[in-house]
């Protein structure tokens, strides 16, 4: 008998398990609307002139690949805190934030969740209903129960925010609340600002512990503008966490560069805090790969390449606005009776269509157009050349 004759197959990632589907098809007009990733009007992975910059200059003087120190690159946590908090903002000042590089966004949640997993140990976790996949087994794999909030409104097509603030009520003080900072996925439906005023008096209110994704900060409104949500929890003096992925605002997927940012109580304080995030990434990897954290600090570190980062992410935010646009109109121009004006309201890279799961399948099967069994569509992958294609399709199966 071996070992593993007892081991279970686990159920395949849905969105990976798409992409196979996708790379088998041989209908030549498919288009793959279900993973989340970027691609210019060419349909093309960008890989940003910032980032070839920097590592031309990188690569003109090569240097040798000893380990980081655990928390990773000096200059790069700083250069997060900026981005994040803000340069001069009182809290970075008096040194309460403590950064760390991390694997991706997801490697912030994860050391986020194992270092929360000692300070609060019986907490409770919620996660928005719907939340981005990876949330529940995150938390989960870290020892949390985890359950949800209500969040988005099918019939309304929007956010349930009497039955979010309703939910976040109802929950234990100390619970964990993951909030998406913005962009959120996969509806693609944000809270205003106003609403994220209230949603922060409950917080504070029910002594609540919030710990906002930001995976796309500058893809929503603006780098600042998205950042803004930041300031608001700063500014009610609560304890906060941040994980940062510079996966999609930096189109550095592979590289996986992120960071966890949390916010102490003062700067004592924010040192206990720091040196448990160390034991948390021993631990887990021991310290963090150099090349993706080494680019991103040396954009976001030097006036120009910052300068020029900004405008190609704007230029990705723009595009995937036009998009959104032509999504309307050619759906009406394709028949589509209903009014679909609603995608012009979400934000981000997806859209909740409001496909059904049926339609989602016939628009595989007979068009050869990829979104994941819950209508979400990825409108960052939409294009010049496909969108009028999808828009037909869409058309033909609602
Ligand atoms: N949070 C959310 C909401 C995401 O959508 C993603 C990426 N799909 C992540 C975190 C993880 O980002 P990363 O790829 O940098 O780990």
């Amino acid at each position: 008998m071996s070992l593993f004759s007892a081991v279970e197959m686990a159920p395949r990632d849905p969105i990976l398990g798409l992409n196979e589907q996708y790379n088998a098809d041989t209908n030549p007009n498919k288009v793959n609307l279900g993973v989340g990733v970027y691609f210019d009007d060419n349909g093309k992975l960008p890989l940003l002139q910032c980032v070839q910059a920097a590592e031309k200059t990188m690569m003109a003087t090569p240097s040798a690949r000893g380990y980081l120190p655990i928390d990773g690159i000096v200059a790069y946590d700083n250069a997060v805190k900026a981005l994040v908090f803000g340069a001069d903002s009182d809290v970075v000042k008096s040194g309460r934030v403590s950064t760390v590089q991390a694997i991706g966004g997801t490697g912030g949640l994860k050391i986020g969740a194992d270092f929360l997993k000692k300070v609060s140990p019986n907490a409770k976790v919620m996660i928005s209903d719907p939340s981005w996949e990876n949330h529940r087994a995150i938390f989960v794999n870290a020892g949390f129960e985890v359950e949800s909030y209500a969040y988005y409104d099918a019939a309304k097509r929007g956010v349930n925010f009497e039955g979010m603030l309703a939910s976040l009520n109802a929950a234990a003080a100390g619970t964990i609340v993951v909030l998406h900072a913005c962009c959120h996925n996969p509806t693609g439906y944000d809270i205003t600002d106003a609403q994220w005023d209230q949603v922060i008096a409950v917080v504070k209110a029910k002594g609540l512990t919030a710990f906002l994704d930001m995976a796309y900060q500058g893809f929503g409104h603006g780098i600042a503008e998205d950042g803004a949500v930041i300031g608001k929890f700063v500014a009610a003096g609560l304890n906060i966490f941040v994980s940062t992925s510079f996966s999609k605002s930096f189109s550095l997927y592979g590289e996986r560069v992120g960071a966890l940012s949390v916010v102490a109580s003062d700067k004592e304080e924010a040192a206990r805090v720091l040196s448990q995030l160390k034991i948390a990434i021993r631990t887990n990897y021991s310290n963090p790969p150099i090349h993706g954290g080494a680019v991103v600090a040396a954009v976001l570190n030097n006036p120009e390449l910052r300068a020029q980062w900004e405008s190609e992410l704007a230029e990705m935010r723009v595009r995937i606005k036009a998009m959104r646009q032509k999504l309307v109109d050619g759906l009406k121009a394709a028949g589509v009776q209903q009014d679909m004006g609603f995608i012009t309201s979400q934000i981000g890279m997806f859209s909740y269509s409001g496909l059904t799961k049926d339609q989602m399948v016939r628009l595989r099967s007979e068009f050869g157009v990829y979104g994941t069994d819950t209508g979400r569509m990825c409108v960052a992958a939409l294009n010049s050349k496909n969108i009028d294609y999808v828009c037909q399709a869409i058309a033909k199966v609602v």
